[in-house]
């Protein structure tokens, strides 16, 4: 499974260049336009499996830009969140209308921003693309929620098989704890990095009995890399 297609649309650059780097940083791939029109020829080129899109824009409106794409039957399946300063709720209500799945109001911390996203991209797929992801003999079965080795099923605690399925989606790359915390513990920020340590062990112990716990590994000053490779 490859890394979500997030596209921006937002011109104030500031603001857009933060959430990109969020967004980057939490392993998305990011597109960005600055204006209504530079997003359709954006969506055309290359659909993103989600959108965020502001509401004051130089051409279109936001709202107007959510409304196009939602009565156009190539483009109405993706969602759409909309970002605005305004924080009344007629506008939100209007927004929702327009066709968007979920409503931001600036200003937002990443990760409040990060719930959102991961919360309607999990209703857009409810399926998560169901397949078996697959590292030696270490399997992980999507659609029954199964990790197994061979024919033995290992049990995991439902934090653990986050953590797993996260690690066998984004292989071969260092997630810091706090990365690993926007992306498996999503926006509660009450959270505490060492938190990542405790459940990393526990995976570690369920998949050492099968030889697998090797596949997490630690790197010094960075963090976590799921990994066939020794070191
Ligand atoms: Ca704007």
């Amino acid at each position: 499974m490859s890394a979500k297609h997030i596209l921006i649309v937002e011109d104030e650059d500031p603001i857009r260049e933060m959430i990109a780097f969020g967004l980057r940083r939490a392993g998305f791939e990011v597109g960005e336009a600055t204006d209504s029109l530079t997003a359709r020829a954006r969506v055309a080129d290359r659909q993103p499996d989600l959108m965020l899109v502001d509401w004051m824009l130089p051409d279109l409106s936001g709202l107007e830009l959510t409304r196009a794409l939602k009565r156009d039957e190539a483009t109405r399946h993706v969602p759409i969140i909309m970002l605005t300063a305004r924080s009344e709720e007629s506008d939100k209500i209007a927004g929702l209308n327009g066709g968007a799945d979920d409503y931001l109001t600036k200003p937002f911390s990443p990760r409040e921003l990060l719930a959102r996203i991961n919360a309607v991209l999990r209703r857009a797929s409810p399926s998560g693309g169901e397949e078996v992801l697959r590292a030696g003999d270490l399997a992980l079965d999507t659609a029954g929620h199964r990790v197994s080795v061979g024919a033995e099923t290992i049990k995991l605690g439902p934090t653990e098989y986050r953590l797993l399925h996260f690690f066998m989606t984004h292989p071969e790359r260092v997630f810091a704890r706090g990365q690993l915390l926007d992306r498996i513990w999503g926006g509660n920020v009450y959270v505490e990095e060492r938190t990542v340590d405790v459940h990393i062990r526990r995976l570690r112990k369920a998949l050492a009995p099968f030889g697998c716990d090797s596949l997490i590994q630690t790197v010094r000053g960075a963090g976590y890399r799921f990994s066939t490779r020794g070191d």
